[in-house]
């Protein structure tokens, strides 16, 4: 496997999270640029869930795509200006030629996602196709329909690596996403017990990071930090905790959260869900691809752009909000994410109902000024404790 972060084993807690902010905050990509140099091949996905397995079984490094905060001059041109940012700063990205690929593939997630790789080939020199995630996942077929789509995907996957990918290949790389999904599970369980122990934004890093570096690479810094992590001295502060829902997709600021983290402990939130889709370890004996088609219907969260009658979000929010003991949601949405903002008043209505309060608010990934956002609240933050 090749490496693309700096040596990190030597450096404190702090610089490691520092390294993982940098890299996710450039956006010439130096990770994936490294991977790129050492000879390897790179498979982009856009939000919200992809099955990284399939890439990384085929010696892809699979990256996961979800904007940055670039000016987007050529993009605007071929998106309207009332969307989202996240299609036109992701699709700038490839134009821009800061985030070289082999393969992108994107999800009819929503009217905007769905057109994204269509738009994407036609300017650039390597394939773009949808993967169609069942609209339908209630249906008796949506296993089977899955693991079918999944294979069509796997058959391009292995045309661009240029080798054939065995059943042994994915039990493999099922293995070490479970390794992920274990210490993925473990940051947040540090977060939900000892929330002060570790800044909703410092875990952010160490999350996102994940989603532009080598699988294994991320299973060893996330090995190394968390016991360290849980084992830091730091005394708790007079903070209500918080769940932050809203960021399925076009993702805030890493300086946002720093903001929120000042004033709250954010306990859970659905930042990056497609990295945690999977709450469980997939099987891998059998049928790989069926076991991840059948773990992303059963074993699965929850997101706004996923119909499933068995997960009403509200329901599952609130399921959030009581297993991370929270006293009060952050209920955002994407300037412009027509999902988001539908479901927001599914969220408050539930959280009405259930007497839980809320604080609702919107984000762009290319906010610069925080300063309202924090004084709003910081002022339901105070009406929370004094009221
Ligand atoms: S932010 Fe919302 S509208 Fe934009 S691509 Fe994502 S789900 Fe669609």
């Amino acid at each position: 496997m090749t490496a693309v972060l700096d040596d990190w084993r030597e450096r404190s807690v702090d610089d490691v999270i520092a390294m993982a902010k940098d890299v996710l905050e450039d956006p010439d990509f130096p990770t994936v640029a490294r991977w790129r140099e050492a000879g390897g091949k790179v498979l982009g996905h856009f939000q919200v869930y992809f099955p990284e397995e399939l890439a990384h079984a085929a010696g892809l490094l699979p990256v996961k795509v979800h904007g940055a905060a670039v000016e987007g001059r050529d993009a605007e041109a071929r998106f309207g200006s009332y969307l989202c940012s996240i299609v036109k700063s992701s699709l700038e990205l490839a134009l821009s030629n800061r985030l070289e690929l082999d393969l992108f593939v994107s999800h009819p997630i929503c009217d905007v996602a769905r057109n994204l790789a269509a738009i994407w080939e036609r300017s650039v020199p390597y394939p773009c196709r949808i993967l169609y995630l069942p609209q339908n996942a209630n249906s008796t077929y949506a296993a089977s329909y899955l693991r079918d789509e999944y294979a069509r995907i796997l058959e391009l996957i292995e045309e661009t690596a240029g080798r054939r990918v065995g059943d042994d290949d994915l039990r493999a790389s099922i293995a070490v996403f479970n390794d992920n999904r274990r210490l993925l599970r473990r940051l947040y369980e540090i977060r939900r017990e000892t929330p002060w122990l570790l800044p909703v934004d410092d875990a952010y890093a160490l999350t996102a990071v994940g989603g532009r570096i080598p699988r294994e690479e991320h299973n060893a810094l996330l090995a190394s930090v968390l016991p360290r992590i849980a084992a830091r001295v730091v005394k708790p502060q007079d903070r209500i905790r918080v769940v932050f829902e809203g960021g399925f997709c076009e993702q805030p600021p890493i300086e946002l959260l720093r903001a929120i983290g000042q004033s709250c402990y954010v306990v859970d939130d659905d930042l990056l869900i497609g990295l945690r889709w999977i709450v469980e370890d997939v099987d891998a004996s059998g049928d790989p691809l069926l076991n991840l088609a059948t773990a992303y219907l059963e074993r699965s969260t929850y997101s706004p752009v996923q119909h499933d009658l068995r997960k009403p979000k509200e329901k599952m929010l609130l399921a959030r909000i009581r297993a991370s003991r929270a006293d009060a949601a952050i209920i955002t949405a994407a300037k412009m994410c027509e999902p988001g903002l539908d479901e927001q008043v599914a969220y408050v209505h539930a959280l009405d109902d259930a007497g839980i309060p809320y604080f609702v608010g919107e984000f762009e990934e290319k906010m610069t000024s925080f300063d309202h956002f924090q004084i709003q609240l910081e002022t339901f933050v105070e009406n929370v404790l004094f009221t």
